[in-house]
């Protein structure tokens, strides 16, 4: 059957484009306040990117206070000081509890849902939006329409909808296949509002060292992790490691990421004995290669380090693989410790946008009302969530971050709208 494409008569005191995290909450959290709300999302199903977040299981905040909150954030952290003091962590943990999704919290603070079922969580922002009243239809937002400095209308493919107030939620651009493909920043850029430039983060590090390649799979749990730009230490952090057959990437890596931008010569350090000072960890050598004298130093680290890295770095070592370890010098003993503290991974560069956990870089926050994520420049016109020029840390920083934007947004647009 032929559809025609009519404009919407009824006007909404808010239209929120995407249905993700941030766009649910704004939508919902607006509707509840008594504002006629209709939330446009593309897809046919809500929460695309939501229900695969935390390798599935969710993992929805961090039981941390504001202070916790702005330490894991990137770019402007203060930008986003009242809308987590509005609707921190405990105001979250509430609200998913209320919705009948119990929650248990992890190591690092981290919440999950205690189903382990990041679908539970998307069921329960689809209940809050039917609670509250608002409105859900499938439709692709193609832009904003303004009129002296004020929004009158969102347009889609299902044509003009009328409205007072719009929330642009429409994420970042990686996971491209959940529908996060950088719409909102086109229109945002339309309506006079800066884009700063947008990268991947929270995403695996590639690099050319063979030593990746030939440890592919391999996952060290406690090891230390320095990011350098040359020689300064950028960024610095304890715990998991994963090598991958084009580069690394693990917890670690993942939260360096965010700090690799600019030109340089980007390498890592990894500690692969944090536990052990280097006086300890010869001593402990020492131990080893007293112990079987006749051993040949490529046998000699068996006890020492998991079975694929032993090759790469018996290699790195420069001592003859042959030599017993009795012949082994005290310089070269040095040398082998001295690695094994400080094993370098060089030439590194980001991985792809569509394989980043968010994009960093987005709507400038100077542009933008903290308290209620309105524009600066036009009346009516909010945005929450990954567009923002604002991304955290892994540990749930970024559902956080989504969720207190979109509450904030939603109580917003709510009174803006109630003023016409
Ligand atoms: C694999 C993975 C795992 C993650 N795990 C976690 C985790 O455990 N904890 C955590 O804190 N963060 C996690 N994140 C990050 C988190 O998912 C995002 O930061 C968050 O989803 C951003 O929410 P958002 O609502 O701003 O955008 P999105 O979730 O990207 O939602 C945007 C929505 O807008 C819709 N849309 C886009 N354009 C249009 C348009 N033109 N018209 C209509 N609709 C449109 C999209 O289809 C989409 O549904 C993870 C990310 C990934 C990729």
């Amino acid at each position: 059957m032929k559809q025609t494409q009519t404009a919407e008569k009824t006007e909404y005191g808010c239209v929120v484009v995407g249905g993700g995290p941030a766009g649910m909450m704004a939508a919902g959290r607006a509707a509840e306040l008594g504002c006629s709300v209709v939330l446009c999302e593309k897809n046919a199903s809500l929460g695309k990117k939501l229900s695969i977040t935390g390798k599935g299981r969710c993992n929805v905040t961090n039981a941390t206070d504001l202070n916790g909150l702005m330490r894991h954030m990137n770019g402007d952290a203060r930008f986003l000081y009242s809308a987590f003091r509005a609707f921190g962590p405990d105001r979250v943990m509430a609200f998913f509890e209320e919705l009948g999704v119990p929650l248990k919290v992890e190591r690092g603070n981290r919440v999950f849902p205690v189903s382990d079922r990041a679908a539970d969580v998307t069921a329960a922002m689809r209940r809050y939006l039917a609670r509250s009243g608002a409105r859900v239809k499938t439709a692709r937002c193609t832009g904003i329409e303004t009129e002296d400095g004020a929004v009158t209308g969102v347009r889609t493919d299902g044509g003009t909808i009328p409205c007072r107030c719009a929330v642009i939620a429409t994420g970042g651009l990686s996971y491209p296949g959940t529908g996060s493909t950088g719409d909102g920043y086109d229109f945002a850029r339309a309506l006079g509002h800066t884009v700063t430039p947008l990268r991947p983060s929270l995403v695996e590090l590639l690099s050319d060292e063979p030593l990746c390649g030939r440890c592919a799979g391999l996952t060290l749990k406690n090891c230390g992790v320095r990011l350098l730009r040359g020689d300064k230490t950028v960024y610095e952090d304890f715990g998991e490691l994963l090598f991958t057959h084009a580069g690394v990437s693990g917890p670690t890596v993942l939260s360096a990421s965010a700090h690799l931008r600019g030109e340089g010569e980007w390498m890592l350090a990894v500690d692969l004995k944090p536990a052990l000072d280097p006086g300890e960890l010869d001593r402990r050598l020492q131990r080893d290669f007293a112990g079987e004298k006749n051993r040949l130093f490529r046998n000699a680290l068996d006890g020492l380090l998991p079975a694929s890295l032993r090759q790469p770095l018996v290699e790195r070592s420069g001592i003859a693989p042959d030599k017993q370890v009795n012949a082994v010098t005290k310089e070269e003993r040095r040398r082998l410790a001295a690695l094994l503290k400080d094993l370098r991974i060089g030439g590194l560069r980001l991985g792809p946008m569509a394989g980043a956990v968010v994009t960093a870089g987005g709507v400038s926050t100077r542009e933008i009302r903290p308290a209620t994520m309105e524009s600066k420049s036009i009346s009516g016109l909010f945005f929450a969530g990954e567009i923002l020029d604002v991304d955290g840390y892994t540990g749930g920083f970024n559902l956080q971050t989504a969720f207190s934007t979109g509450y904030a947004a939603g109580t917003g647009a709510a009174g803006r709208a109630a003023e016409f």
